[in-house]
């Protein structure tokens, strides 16, 4: 055993956030997210220090080599993502899925797209359709 500390990172399946996250693909009828492919997941014990969530995604190589589509694991810190009000919560989720693109490939969107500003405005289209759908 090395002497030095080492941080243990620990995940768990977030069923809580996973059904905020199925609520806003929905309501916002985003049809390229395959629900059944995206898994969000809960971490503990990561000592980052400025990063609330992830998007993971998976490489070509990886979906050929173990023969297997494309898959999503959205990450959320939750020594960081557990603080955040409701609202900031709900736009991470949604800067989360927004990393995902249209082809499902395996790949991310850039910040370019999924910046703070289209976020927003993602955020405020999810919080009308809900609005319609009372
Ligand atoms: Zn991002």
């Amino acid at each position: 055993m090395s002497k030095r500390k080492k941080r243990t990172i620990r995940y768990e399946v977030a069923d809580d956030i996973q059904t905020r996250f199925t609520d806003i693909v929905r309501t916002l009828n985003l049809r390229h997210i395959d629900l059944e492919k995206v898994v969000c997941v809960r971490s503990f014990g990561s000592s980052t220090k400025r990063i609330i969530a992830r998007c993971h995604g998976m490489s070509k190589v990886l979906q050929i080599a173990m023969k297997i589509e494309a898959f999503y694991a959205l990450e959320f810190i939750s020594e960081r993502f557990d603080k955040l009000s409701d609202k900031e919560q709900e736009e991470t989720i949604i800067h989360e899925l927004m990393h995902i693109p249209k082809n499902f490939g395996g790949g991310f969107r850039h910040h370019g797209h999924v910046s703070a500003e289209n976020v927003k405005l993602m955020h405020e289209r999810y919080q009308n359709a809900k609005k319609d759908k009372i």
